[in-house]
C-alpha cells in the first residue's frame, strides 16, 4: 500500500502484506493512516500509492502525489495597514525631521509638513510604522483581491438592509396616512375592508416588481441570422458576438491596457490606424465625444432645475427634459450676446484695434494687493508658492541648468552646455562647440565615404586559364590547331558512344596542347546547362 520504501521483505511478510491489502479492500481491516491522521483509499492502486524510491519518506503518505514542492514559507497573510508598533515620546537621532517616526526619512515622510519639524519642537511624534514585505508567488501577486477581508462586506449588506427597512417604513406611514384621510371623509362605512384592500394593492405592488425584476433576467429573444454565422433557437439577451472583443483588437502586451475586472479599456487599442477603419477608439474616446457630452451637459443641467424648484427629471421626462434644456440653451445664448452688446458698447472693443500695452497685460490680475512704501502687504494676500519637500533648482557639477533644460532628439540634457549624459561634468560653451564641430567632421567623413564608393575602382577582369592553374600568361592558341583539335574531340566522343568502334589497343599520350586542352573545355558538358541533352 502506502508504504514509502520498498526494503526488501520476507515470503512470508510479503504474504502477510497482500492478506492485510485484501482485507482492506474488504472493508475488514482498519484503512491505513497516513503522517496527517487521514484515511488512505485502500483501493488507490499500488503504483500511485507507493511513493518513488528517492524521496526516502518513511511513513505512508499520499504527499508525492500533491504539489509537494510548493514554499512553505508561503503565505496569504497581507500587509496589517494602519498599524503602528512604537510611540516614542522624544525625537530620536535619525529620525524623519518632519514627524519623528523612525521608520522613514523627511523626503518621504507622508505627515502634513510642518512648519517647525519635529526634531526643534520635540512634540507630537508621529509612531513608527510597521513594514513588512512579502514574497508573494505568481497568482498572488496578480490577485486583485489580495488582503481583502470578506467580512468587510457585511457594511455593504447592512447598508442595503437600512435602505430597505427605510423604505418599507416609509410606505407603511404613507398607508397609515391614506387610512386616516378615507377615515375622515366617511365615517364608519366600511372602512376596515377598504383597509384590507389598500394592504393588499401594495403587497401586490411589491410582488409586481420583483416579478418585473425576474423577468428582466430570464428575457428570451430569439436571435437573428447573421453574416457572422448567426443561429437558431432562442438565446438570452447576449451581445452581438460577431464583433471582436476589444481586447483582441491588439494582442500587443504594452498596448492599451484591459481592465478584466470592469471591462474597461480607456486608451486606444490601435493609435496608429487609420480613424476611417476603426470602430473602437478606447472608452475614453466614447466618454468624451459626439452626443455623450451634451447628454451629460442635460443631465446637469436637469439636476439644477430640479434643485431650483423646476419640476423636471431626466429620467422620467426625457422628452420634457430635453425640450427645457433647448430653451434654456437658447435663452442663455441670448442672454450672453446681451451682455457681450453692452459691455462693447460702454468699453469698446479691444480685439479689433492695436495690442494692448503690456503694462496692462501682466499687470492686471483679479487679486487686490495693497502694499505700504516699504513693499510690505497692509492689504490682501501674497501669493504663497507652496515649498516642495523634494529638492528643486539644484545645479551640479558646474552646470548653470539644471538636468532636464534641455531636449533633443528624444533625449534630455543640460542647456547650458547641450549635452545629453546625466551626472556629466559641465563642458560650458566651449563643449557646445566641441560637439558642433564634430558633428561636422562626422558628417565631412561620411560624405567624402560616400564620394568614394560612388566611383569604385575598376577591377581588371583577368583572363583566367579556363583550365589548370600554371598556364603562361601571354599564352595564344594557334586557331588551325584549335579546328583540328575540335574535330578529334568530336571523334573522340563518337567512339565513346559507339562500341563497336572502340579500338583495342588505345593509345595514350601524356603530351597535350593548350589547343586540345581547350577544344575538351569547349565540347565537354556542362550538368548545369539545362540544353546539355539536345546537343
Ligand atoms: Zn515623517
Ligand atoms: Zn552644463
Amino acid at each position: 500500500m502506502a508504504t514509502a520504501s520498498v526494503a526488501f521483505k520476507s515470503r512470508e511478510d510479503h504474504r502477510k502484506q497482500i492478506e492485510l491489502e485484501e482485507a482492506r479492500k474488504a472493508g475488514l481491516a482498519p484503512a491505513e493512516v497516513d503522517e496527517d491522521g487521514k484515511e488512505i483509499n485502500p483501493h488507490i492502486p499500488q503504483y500511485m500509492s507507493s511513493a518513488p524510491w528517492y524521496l526516502n519518506s518513511e511513513k505512508p503518505s499520499l504527499k508525492h502525489q500533491r504539489k509537494w514542492k510548493s514554499d512553505p514559507n508561503y503565505t496569504k497573510s497581507w500587509y496589517d495597514r494602519g498599524a503602528k508598533i512604537y510611540q516614542a515620546e522624544k525625537y530620536r537621532k535619525g529620525a524623519c525631521q518632519n514627524c519623528g517616526a523612525m521608520t522613514h526619512t523627511a523626503k518621504a515622510c507622508m505627515d502634513r509638513p510642518r512648519k517647525i519639524g519635529a526634531k526643534y519642537t520635540n512634540k507630537n511624534i508621529a509612531p513608527d510604522e510597521k513594514i513588512e514585505s512579502f514574497e508573494l508567488d505568481y497568482d498572488g501577486k496578480r490577485d486583485r483581491w489580495n488582503g481583502y477581508d470578506p467580512s468587510t462586506y457585511h457594511r455593504v449588506v447592512d447598508l442595503y438592509e437600512a435602505k430597505e427597512d427605510a423604505r418599507k417604513k416609509y410606505l407603511k406611514e404613507q398607508q397609515i396616512k391614506k387610512l386616516e384621510e378615507k377615515n375622515n371623509n366617511q365615517e364608519g362605512d366600511d372602512a376596515t375592508s377598504d383597509g384590507d384592500e389598500e394592504d393588499d394593492d401594495l403587497r401586490v405592488d411589491e410582488a409586481k416588481v420583483d416579478e418585473s425584476r425576474q423577468m428582466d433576467f430570464a428575457k428570451v429573444e430569439k436571435r437573428v441570422r447573421t453574416t457572422g454565422g448567426g443561429s437558431t433557437g432562442t438565446v438570452r439577451n447576449l451581445r452581438i458576438r460577431e464583433d471582436t472583443a476589444k481586447y483582441l483588437l491588439n494582442l500587443d502586451i504594452n498596448s492599451a491596457h484591459y481592465d478584466p475586472k470592469t471591462r474597461s479599456m480607456r486608451e486606444d487599442p490601435l493609435p496608429d490606424a487609420d480613424p476611417n477603419d476603426k470602430f473602437y477608439l478606447g472608452d475614453n474616446q466614447y466618454r468624451n465625444s459626439g452626443q455623450a457630452l451634451e447628454f451629460k451637459q442635460m443631465n446637469i443641467h436637469s439636476w439644477e432645475a430640479f434643485d431650483k424648484g423646476q419640476d423636471m427629471h431626466m429620467q422620467a421626462a426625457p422628452s420634457q427634459a430635453e425640450l427645457l434644456y433647448k430653451n434654456f440653451k437658447v435663452a442663455k445664448d441670448k442672454l450672453k450676446t446681451h451682455t457681450k452688446d453692452t459691455i462693447m458698447e460702454k468699453y469698446g472693443n479691444a480685439s479689433t484695434e492695436d495690442e494692448i500695452p503690456m503694462e496692462l497685460l501682466l499687470g492686471q490680475s483679479e487679486r487686490q494687493v495693497e502694499y505700504d512704501r516699504a513693499g510690505r502687504i497692509i492689504k490682501g494676500q501674497e501669493v504663497i508658492l507652496p515649498k516642495s519637500k523634494y529638492e528643486e533648482d539644484v545645479l551640479a557639477n558646474n552646470h548653470t541648468t539644471v538636468w532636464g533644460s534641455w531636449w533633443r532628439d528624444h533625449q534630455w540634457g543640460y542647456r547650458c552646455c547641450q549635452q545629453t549624459i546625466r551626472n556629466s561634468y559641465c563642458t560650458g560653451s566651449a563643449g557646445i562647440e566641441a560637439a558642433e564641430a564634430s558633428l561636422d567632421l562626422m558628417k565631412a567623413n561620411i560624405a567624402r565615404k560616400e564620394a568614394c564608393e560612388e566611383s569604385p575602382k575598376k577591377v581588371e577582369e583577368k583572363k583566367m586559364a579556363a583550365w589548370g592553374t600554371d598556364v603562361p600568361e601571354d599564352l595564344e592558341l594557334n586557331e588551325e590547331a584549335l579546328a583540328n583539335a575540335l574535330k578529334k574531340e568530336d571523334e573522340r566522343k563518337r567512339e565513346e558512344k559507339d562500341e563497336r568502334k572502340r579500338k583495342y589497343n588505345v593509345k595514350y599520350t601524356n603530351d597535350v596542347t593548350p589547343e586540345e586542352m581547350e577544344a575538351y573545355r569547349m565540347k565537354r558538358v556542362h550538368h548545369e546547362d539545362p540544353m546539355k541533352d539536345f546537343m
